[in-house]
């Protein structure tokens, strides 16, 4: 009898790589009051299992941003660089990047990452190059030419590496994705891209809900898996460290 296989433990940190400033706060607190505005941090989180490095996405540049009209403070591949090297990583250690969706603030910085994987679902490439997606998809045509062959294209819920599952929901974009990663052996993360920007999305939704009967599906199924909840945008997230599940 062969004994069964633990999935791996990875670890997980969190980078902030550019902020959109002055936004409507209403976009992500419905309770907030109508004028009030808030600077909205970008995140690229980095995983590991001490052998692949994973980023779930690249973060924002004020390059890309202002090609579509936006305004992006900071955030740049040296910044990117900066912070893989404070965890010990080269850009070229980077095996993949998953990218929850196509908006420009979430894939900025990917050109530094040149020999890695690009992940993302086929669903939420079709609807980037449908013509019909809006001004947050800047310049995808561009950064498919760069990565050529190392776009990989996913169709629904996919393992990608043993303890790293890709869980399609929808919600913010129509090929949105969120990253389940195992933290610890009772634990499980939910790196959630813009189906949960902030923390307090998981209750109440925000304004950036494009179906919002996709988003309740995807927070209900998280809330029964007990899944821990790391947003895409939230200011109460920077600087944390190494990321430690609850009640250890
Ligand atoms: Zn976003």
């Amino acid at each position: 009898m062969t004994a069964a296989v633990a999935a791996p433990i990875w670890r997980v940190r969190i980078h902030e790589l550019g902020v959109i400033p002055q936004l409507p706060k209403t976009l992500y607190f419905p309770d907030a009051a109508d004028g009030e505005l808030m600077d909205i941090p970008c995140y690229c989180y980095v995983l590991t299992d001490g052998v692949s490095v994973v980023l779930v996405d690249s973060g924002a540049n004020p390059v890309l941003a202002r090609q579509g009209g936006c305004t992006v403070v900071g955030g740049s591949d040296e910044e990117l660089a900066a912070a893989l090297s404070a965890d010990g990583f080269t850009p070229d250690d980077v095996r993949y990047v998953v990218h929850t969706h196509l908006h420009y603030d979430h894939l900025a910085n990917d050109g530094l990452l040149r020999k890695a994987h690009v992940v993302v679902q086929q669903e939420e490439l079709d609807w980037a190059l449908s013509g019909r997606s809006g001004p947050f998809y800047v310049a995808v045509p561009d950064w498919m030419g760069v990565l050529g062959r190392r776009l990989l294209r996913v169709t629904g819920e996919t393992e990608l590496l043993p303890g790293l599952r890709l869980v399609p929901n929808g919600g913010h974009t129509p090929g949105h994705q969120s990253v389940i990663v195992n933290v610890a052996a009772d634990h499980r993360a939910c790196i959630c891209g813009d189906i949960v920007s902030m923390l307090a999305n998981v209750s109440a939704p925000g304004a950036v809900t494009s179906d919002l009967i996709a988003t309740q599906a995807f927070l209900a199924r998280a809330s029964s898996a007990g899944w821990i909840m790391l947003p895409s945008h939230d200011p109460d997230f920077r600087a944390h460290d190494w990321f430690v599940p609850r009640g250890r």
